[in-house]
């Protein structure tokens, strides 16, 4: 499948693609949109469509690295020797801010704006022992969610690497 992806100047975190059956510019994640809404008959059946839909699935279990340093730092803001949560991954503060952000309520009540617009909800496709499985969550970058599934999938390879839109980033968890 050949997709020509580009970003606009003005906008160059912005990622789009020319759909030819929509005649459109369009983001991976609004044309996932379309096709799993089937919005137009041109979308029903695309495989640009299905292309861009990730599958969440899970068939890996997970395998952590016998040779895991006894204090690993968190994976996300790198600092060491804190006590880790969620699988070893998050130290207590990063947890404390991703859980309000999938509350939609820091502890003063109000939304919490800097964490959440910080933090980008990715599906990782990796495989690991001859399976493939997606990993979903919540990263700040790429190299964040590398930093996890080397946490969780010890020696697996990752193939893809689907970022959802930022506005969407709340509404398409699927845990
Ligand atoms: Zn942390």
């Amino acid at each position: 499948m050949d997709i020509n992806y580009t970003s606009p100047s003005i906008a160059p975190n912005l990622t789009l693609f020319a759909c030819e059956k929509l005649h459109a510019q369009l983001t991976p994640q609004s044309c996932s949109n379309h096709f799993e809404n089937s919005r137009y008959i041109q979308c029903v059946g695309c495989p640009i469509g299905e292309y861009h839909t990730p599958k969440v699935s899970n068939n890996c279990s997970n395998n952590r690295s016998q040779n895991m340093a006894p204090n690993p730092a968190c994976t996300r803001c790198q600092k060491a020797g804190r006590r880790l949560v969620f699988k070893k991954t998050l130290c207590i503060s990063c947890a404390n801010r991703e859980y309000e952000v999938r509350k939609g309520k820091n502890s003063k009540g109000t939304e919490p704006i800097l964490a959440q617009s910080r933090l980008r909800r990715v599906v990782v496709t990796l495989i690991h022992k001859e399976n493939e499985c997606n990993w979903e969550g919540l990263v700040v970058d790429e190299s964040e969610a590398k930093r996890v599934i080397e946490r969780l999938y010890f020696g697996a390879l990752i193939s893809t690497v689907f970022f959802y839109e930022h506005s969407d980033g709340g509404n398409q968890s699927k845990e």
